[in-house]
């Protein structure tokens, strides 16, 4: 059975005892960049180290807003407290928290999973960045909160993933489904042992609504023969044109900026954005989202397998 299956059918449980869950599945849109200032264990003294206690997650956990910062007009920054300054998630890649909260007049508990884009290892915090949709159940929840209020976390494993699984890794993104993205990216350049390539393909609406720029483009450079990265704008003004690739994620493109070679085995490729990028690039998944579905689009005409294919 799939990792994927799995997450979806332990989602189905939690479904279940939540009596119809209103969880509409893989959405992103687009967002602005900002630099992510969080602190993580690496930078501290070795007995602070030591004393770190990573989280049992036990069923759904109540976590405390300690700040938010916007970023843009429609993405928030949310940072809340773990329960002790010595926890740490430990959320093994890929891992998302799943929110759960009842809005007021329902009855039925809207579940949505965010990604951490801070370390697994920071202590005491772990910050998420949530794109706002209009009237959207789970990101108007999230950042409708204030310093001090509570909302219902629970760990969903995406995706699993094993230091030198793959030789390559191809990541196509989109918009603010680029933090799944950002979470394996950082844990397969930050450990030495791990040899795998990483391609990163991540289209946007504009250069504004580029996500974590600055990190990636630090990892381009500190790990230029393991990471490289290609931004997509469907806009951008001209004098830009050089650090971008104008035009939308399709055959032509993805033939111009994969570096993996089709006749390359042991590749994955993940695909992580809105449903219509998925369903163009990888064709639609399954069962209202739930399942990989079939794989076609882009990525089916260029002679990929379902297996090197995993879609969020
Ligand atoms: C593994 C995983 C990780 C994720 N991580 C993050 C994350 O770190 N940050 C983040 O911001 N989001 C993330 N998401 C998306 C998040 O879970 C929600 O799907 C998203 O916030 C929208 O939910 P909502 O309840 O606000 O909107 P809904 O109530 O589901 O929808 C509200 C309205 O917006 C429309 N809408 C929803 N999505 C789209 C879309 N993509 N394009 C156009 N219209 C749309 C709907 O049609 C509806 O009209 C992740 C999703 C997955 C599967």
């Amino acid at each position: 059975m799939s990792g994927y299956l799995r997450t979806s059918l332990r989602v189905a449980g939690v479904a279940a005892a939540g009596a119809g869950v209103a969880y509409a599945g893989h959405h992103y849109l687009t967002t602005t960049s900002f630099f992510l200032t969080t602190a993580h264990a690496e930078s501290l003294p070795s007995d602070s180290r030591a004393a770190l206690k990573k989280m049992s997650w036990k069923g759904f956990t109540e976590l405390k807003l300690q700040s938010t910062e916007q970023v843009n007009h429609n993405v928030k920054k949310l940072t809340f407290a773990l329960p002790d300054d010595e926890s740490v998630t430990g959320l093994a890649p890929i891992t998302s928290l799943l929110t759960r909260h009842t809005p007021e007049g329902a009855w039925i508990p809207v579940f949505r999973p965010y990604t951490p884009v801070s370390e697994n290892d920071a202590p005491g915090t772990v910050t998420f960045m949530v794109k706002k949709y209009p009237n959207g159940k789970g990101s108007g929840k999230m950042h409708s909160l204030k310093p001090g209020d509570s909302l219902l976390f629970k760990p969903l494993h995406e995706f699993d993933y094993k230091p030198n699984q793959y030789s390559a890794v191809t990541c196509i993104a989109g918009g603010s489904g680029i933090t799944p993205i950002y979470q394996l990216t950082r844990a397969i350049l930050n450990n030495p042992e791990d040899k795998t390539k990483i391609a990163l393909v991540y289209a946007n609406n504009s250069e504004e609504d580029i996500l974590l720029k600055q990190e990636f483009d630090e990892f381009a450079q500190k790990y230029p023969d393991r990471f490289t990265r290609s931004y997509v704008v469907s806009t951008t003004t001209p004098q830009n044109e050089g650090e971008y690739v104008k035009g939308y994620v399709n055959k032509e493109l993805l033939t111009k900026v994969m570096p993996h070679k089709l006749n390359e085995r042991n590749v994955k490729v993940l695909v992580s954005g809105p449903p219509p990028m998925t369903a163009s690039i990888a064709g639609a998944k399954g069962g209202f989202g739930w399942t990989q579905g079939s794989l076609g689009g882009v990525l089916g005409e260029l002679g990929y397998t379902k297996e090197e294919v995993h879609k969020f």
